[in-house]
């Protein structure tokens, strides 16, 4: 049945997408049209997740919102599957399809800071590296991802987790506003005064609504310098290091960010040769706001127990921003599962440390975050993100070079996550979930709010033209 429709959809798309057609596409297009065969074809399909291997039959790399409108309402008059790709580091993988026309922002990377207003209005192709970048010049920032090589689209519109969080915000709470072309090829602007309703659901609903061609942002002062670092400890000292962590967090400051990585350390140039492959927990810090204050907050965490490494200094915000890159680099395989949870309760630590460190591959390994602060102070119902009654956000992540490695890596996180479970609030980030079907997305934002995510998807997306994604079904 799967196979006959997936014939039924090749043949529809060889006819849809004939020389005629591109060629009258390609009138009304200025950015690059890339099919199958041509020399930038195989880069163009590829993402972050190298597990992923989908055969697009066009890849339609926009320069703007005309661009995004032609591509939308030539999709869409011959019926055909669209991905929208922003920074192409999704784990599921939805920017890219089998067959279908992936609608490629990546090459949109304007960005405009407004100092005197501290707002920046970027396109949807920036990375994160590159968004800090340029807000840096002006020494703001606005609350990222931790991975500087991750997209601001795909990351802003399903939540935003990252170092300036409990300080300022998720990503999306530093939303302004965001200009939408729609399933119909219409363009919007969302914000709290125009289209309220979809501006609630693009803070943290992913990609269901629109394709996004610029978001406005909110800045921070924040740097140039930062206190922020990582401290080691041995992972046979997992159960008291993640109990003490534990209560330090429970009276941190806002200002302060952590997050914990249990792993095997990796062979980086910032860590003593003696450390690398050893198991280990990774405390991550990052304190918004003054050097000093920061290294009187974070003095109980330097004092405890006999850290193998203590990298906590001052430094550049966007040097700590590419701390964990070397850690996840694009076209490895990857597979995660991952919780919210509530507390790190002492049964949850000792879940952890009994499956964090049976790795199959060293490149593996655990990440938890660190919500609280400014994430739980906003109204749970003023946007679609879920959920702010969470302390933390625990992901596992599997990774491996070899193909050979798939089975084991599946099976060490999906026995991990049984055991993660019972220890969950219920709900799940959407940005973490792979492909892992409808369930999981309603459960992701719980019934009520999943109903509401439907009420606004039959208002701006009846047909499901946008369906690749955590997907809301209208
Ligand atoms: C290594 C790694 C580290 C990460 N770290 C963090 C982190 O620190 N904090 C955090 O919160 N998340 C993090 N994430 C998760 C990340 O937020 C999501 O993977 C996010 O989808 C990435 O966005 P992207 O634009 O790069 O992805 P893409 O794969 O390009 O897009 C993912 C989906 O977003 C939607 N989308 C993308 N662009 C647009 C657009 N312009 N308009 C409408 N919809 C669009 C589409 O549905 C698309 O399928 C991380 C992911 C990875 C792989």
């Amino acid at each position: 049945m799967a196979a006959k429709s997936a014939l039924e959809t090749e043949r529809r798309n060889a006819a849809a997408l004939d020389d005629a057609a591109l060629a009258d596409l390609a009138r009304h297009f200025r950015g690059e049209l890339i099919r199958p065969g041509d020399p930038q074809y195989d880069a163009a399909r590829r993402i972050w997740n190298g597990a992923i291997d989908r055969h697009p039959a066009l890849v339609a790399r926009c320069t703007g919102v005309a661009d995004v409108q032609t591509a939308v309402r030539f999709a869409r008059e011959r019926d055909l599957l669209v991905a929208l790709r922003g920074g192409g580091h999704n784990v599921a993988g939805t920017a890219v399809c089998d067959g279908g026309v992936v609608i490629d922002l990546s090459a949109m990377k304007g960005m405009w800071v407004d100092p005197a207003a501290r707002t920046a209005r970027a396109q949807p192709g920036l990375l994160w590296g590159e968004f800090d970048r340029e807000a840096q010049a002006f020494g703001n920032a606005t609350p990222g991802g931790i991975i500087t090589h991750t997209g601001i689209a795909g990351l802003t519109l399903g939540g935003g987790l990252g170092w300036l969080m409990r300080r300022y915000g998720l990503t999306c709470d530093n939303l302004l506003s965001a200009d939408v072309v729609t399933a119909d090829g219409e363009f919007v602007r969302a914000s709290a005064g125009e289209h309220p309703d979809l501006f609630w659901g693009l803070r943290g609903g992913g990609g269901n609504f629109g394709v996004v061609t610029s978001f406005e942002y909110r800045l921070h002062p924040v740097g140039p310098i930062v206190l922020a670092g990582v401290i080691l400890h041995p992972a046979a000292r997992a159960r008291d290091v993640l109990g003490f962590y534990r209560d330090y967090i429970a009276s941190a400051p806002d200002e302060l960010t952590t997050i914990v990585v249990l792993r095997m350390a990796p062979p980086a140039p910032f860590l003593p040769p003696g450390v690398h492959g050893q198991p280990v927990v990774v405390i991550g810090a990052c304190y918004a706001g003054p050097v000093e204050e920061g290294e009187r907050a974070v003095a109980p965490l330097r004092r405890f127990g006999d850290p193998l490494v203590d990298l906590i200094r001052p430094t550049p915000y966007v040097s700590h921003q590419g701390l964990f890159d070397p850690t996840a680099p694009h076209g490895l395989g990857y597979y995660w599962k991952s919780e919210y949870v509530p507390s790190l309760s002492d049964a949850l630590i000792d879940t952890l440390a009994a499956h964090a460190w049976r790795l199959v591959t060293p490149e593996s390994y655990t990440i938890i975050f660190h919500l609280g602060g400014a994430v739980g102070r906003e109204d749970p119902e003023g946007s679609a993100f879920e959920d702010r009654r969470a302390a933390h956000a625990v992901n596992i992540d599997a990774v491996w070079s070899e193909p050979a490695r798939v089975p084991a890596c599946i099976a060490w996180t999906r026995d991990f996550w049984e055991a993660l479970r019972p220890y969950s609030t219920g709900r799940v980030y959407v940005n973490f979930l792979g492909e892992e079907g409808q369930d999981r997305v309603r459960g992701a934002y719980g019934e009520a709010k999943y109903e509401r995510l439907q009420v606004l998807k039959r208002k701006y997306d009846p047909t499901n033209f946008f369906r690749l994604n955590q997907n809301i079904r209208p």
